[in-house]
């Protein structure tokens, strides 16, 4: 029963880590039905959630309030576009210059940048 617990949270690991389009639970469920596994959709939430606690993967909410899974660990910013709501990376985010800018009351642990706009492939059909 272990093991397959493990091959269980390593295959939806592979999967996350493979897919680079923030998936909610749902959406990585189809990804996983989609390759060929057959894993319930709350034992993909609860390996999700197991991964987020070990710290392999991060979990974060769009201002909907829907819940997104990130196999990106490091430290970036997340653009959302109203339009098509695809959620792109945002590496090139100096966190240094926000964190001295807070007040020195604050002790930060962790940084979430979520910005929201337009994307370019959104921008460009409008702009037609
Ligand atoms: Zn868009
Ligand atoms: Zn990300």
């Amino acid at each position: 029963m272990k093991e397959r617990n493990t091959r269980q949270k390593e295959i939806i690991y592979d999967i996350l880590c493979s897919s680079n389009n923030h998936p909610t639970v749902k959406e990585l469920c189809d990804e996983i039905n989609m390759k060929g596994y057959h894993i319930g959709q709350a034992t993909v939430y609860r390996n999700v959630s197991k991964l987020v606690s070990l710290g392999k993967i991060k979990k974060f909410s769009t201002v909907d309030g829907v819940e997104h899974y990130d196999a990106n660990c490091t430290f970036h910013a997340h653009f959302v576009c109203n339009c098509c709501h695809k959620i792109c990376d945002v590496d090139d985010v100096c966190y240094d210059n926000i964190i001295a800018q807070i007040d020195k009351r604050f002790c930060i642990s962790t940084v979430s940048v979520m910005l929201e706009g337009t994307c370019n492939l959104c921008q460009e059909i409008i702009d037609k």
